[in-house]
């Protein structure tokens, strides 16, 4: 019965009451975005620019990224494609760009904090984000990792606008961001959050230590407080706030974000059919009831429980 619903809902991701929530990609590679544009996504919530970066030695010219860039989001035509900038340093180091060792890389210079002492690497990239957006006319849009405060997101914003690109955001992926979302929002125009840093932030928890997967868990509430802190930001401002984390990609998860008040969800395309069905079986007011009650749990395990239990049982 599942899998007749499954390949029965189609088209842009929408509650049952058509309260839209966007469902796009999280790519990668150029290979990632020509398969991810052949599938049923609205577009690219996050492109991961990285690849272009490591594992070299020089860094990446202009014509260069903007071939790159160009052919992403030729694939995409008029769909939204929302591009990261470089999020490097720390445990993903630049042979071109060595910033020396550090005691604690996930607290270090990383992400735009390794851009704002290599503002030539940002600009570069602009420059060339630039050129392949006026190349297509592609409705692109450029956001920052590791924004931690209003002048950090300020400070990129001004640099994306001189280039001349058409909307800037950041992701909130430090907990301070999303406490501080209403003025981190005022600089931007979208934000997306990263729940994957997030947590690990929230929890005090390395993400890279499979021991501590509990702690990390996309349900603990104190994670979903944050999320909710973000989108009252964003509330304030009238302006988006999306999801490109892991947790977007969790069906029973993706109706608690929607009821947060998250407007769009990318994930890794593979996973967008069940979140589209999750979506299409509840209204906006459930996942809003849903949402509180996650919020009320006392544990990430409890917090799942209570929302299958409620959520429609086809899911
Ligand atoms: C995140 O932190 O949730 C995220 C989407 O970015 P990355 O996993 O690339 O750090
Ligand atoms: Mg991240």
């Amino acid at each position: 019965r599942r899998a007749v619903a499954l390949s029965a809902t189609k088209g842009p991701g929408m509650t049952s009451d058509q309260h839209p929530v966007a469902l796009l990609a999280n790519i990668g590679r150029l290979e990632d975005a020509v398969r991810a544009a052949a599938e049923d996504v609205e577009g690219v919530g996050l492109f991961r620019t990285e690849f272009l970066f490591l594992e070299r030695d020089t860094a990446p010219t202009v014509e260069e990224q903007t071939q790159t860039y160009t052919a992403v989001l030729e694939a995409f035509g008029s769909r939204r494609v929302v591009v990261r900038t470089l999020d490097a340093g720390a445990d993903k180091p630049l042979a071109f760009a060595d910033l020396g060792p550090e005691e604690n890389p996930a607290l270090g210079r990383r992400g735009l904090r390794m851009s704002a002492l290599r503002p030539d690497l940002l600009d570069t990239q602009l420059q060339a984000l630039a050129a392949a957006a006026r190349a297509t006319g592609a409705d692109i849009r450029v956001m920052a990792p590791m924004v931690a405060t209003a002048d950090e997101a300020a400070w990129f914003a001004r640099r994306v606008r001189e280039h001349g690109l058409p909307s800037v955001g950041v992701m909130i992926e430090v907990p301070a961001a999303a406490l501080r979302s209403r003025h981190v929002m005022a600089e931007v125009d979208f934000a997306s959050l990263g729940t994957n840093d997030l947590a690990q932030y929230a929890l005090a928890a390395d993400r890279l230590q499979g021991e501590l997967a509990d702690l990390l868990d996309p349900w603990q509430p104190g994670l979903l407080d944050l999320v909710a802190a973000a989108c009252e930001g964003g509330r304030v401002h009238g302006k988006p706030v999306g999801v490109c984390g892991e947790a977007a990609g969790d069906p029973l998860l993706a109706l608690v974000l929607a009821g947060l008040g998250v407007s769009s969800l990318s994930m890794a395309p593979s996973r967008v059919p069940a979140v589209r069905l999750a979506l299409s079986l509840h209204e906006l007011a459930v996942c809003a009831s849903l949402a509180e009650r996650a919020r009320g749990a006392r544990s990430a395990e409890e917090a799942r429980a209570v929302v299958a239990e409620l959520a429609h049982p086809d899911l």
